[in-house]
């Protein structure tokens, strides 16, 4: 019977880990502090392994540093992030000396305003995010379980699309926990928080969240989309 040709996505390498060690890692770090988490990528992954962030806050990093002051830290510079995430960028770079990789869409890409979110996204975010990924073995993300609906069931560990293994540190780490951790350590925080966007994207997908709703149901407000496309 003849097989599907899998994508060059697919075929980029094998799963660094077996189905079976997923799920024990898992287990082991459903309660576990995100900074044993991050240890135990960096111990397996070394310099294969590295961190992506929008800027919406500084957390993920400042527990990644701790441990591995020279990780790689990747930002997907869009082309249209508000300023804000930009100064915050900035401040993080001048607290902790960031190893940082910044990477752009291609200068001809198109923008939503010519082609839709979807193609925007997927020319401005998943693309430069699959130059920062090539040669990978692993990576760090923020993901958080208490983002969205459409995260709530989002592993610590897992093996991504592409087969590389997809760190989430943050994603079972209680809210009040992390509250806590950010209030002690004065982590950077995006000013657009504290003007009450839950969540922070670029400036022509993001508006303020309807109260009562969740942090993210501000971004693509006026559409079904509820994600961009990094973490599908
Ligand atoms: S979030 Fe909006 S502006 Fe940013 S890449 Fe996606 S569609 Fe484009």
């Amino acid at each position: 019977m003849p097989t599907a040709t899998p994508t060059p996505v697919q075929l980029r390498r094998p799963a660094a880990l077996s189905a079976a060690e997923v799920d024990a890692l898992n287990a082991l770090f459903e309660a576990a502090h995100p900074t044993e988490i991050i240890r135990w990528a960096t111990g397996t992954f070394g310099d294969e392994l590295c961190l992506t962030t929008s800027f919406s806050d500084t957390l993920l990093i400042d527990l990644a540093v701790a441990v591995d002051p020279d990780i790689e830290v990747v930002f997907l510079d869009t082309g249209l992030h508000f300023a804000e995430t930009l100064a915050t960028l900035r401040r993080a770079m001048v607290r902790y000396e960031l190893n940082l990789r910044v990477e752009r869409p291609d200068p001809d890409a198109p923008d939503l305003f010519e082609v839709g979110t979807e193609a925007c996204c997927a020319s401005r975010k998943v693309a430069p995010l699959e130059r920062a990924l090539a040669g990978r073995r692993a990576w760090l993300s923020g993901l958080r379980r208490d983002d969205h609906v459409g995260r709530s069931h989002t592993p610590i560990i897992q093996v991504d699309r592409r087969g590389l293994v997809k760190v989430n540190p943050l994603a079972a780490w209680p809210a009040a926990e992390a509250d806590a951790y950010v209030a002690e350590h004065g982590i950077v925080l995006n000013p657009l928080l504290a003007e009450g966007f839950g969540s922070v994207g670029c400036w022509p997908c993001t508006e303020l969240p309807t109260p009562g709703s969740d942090a993210r149901s501000g971004r693509w407000a006026d559409s079904a989309k509820t994600e961009c496309g990094i973490h599908l």
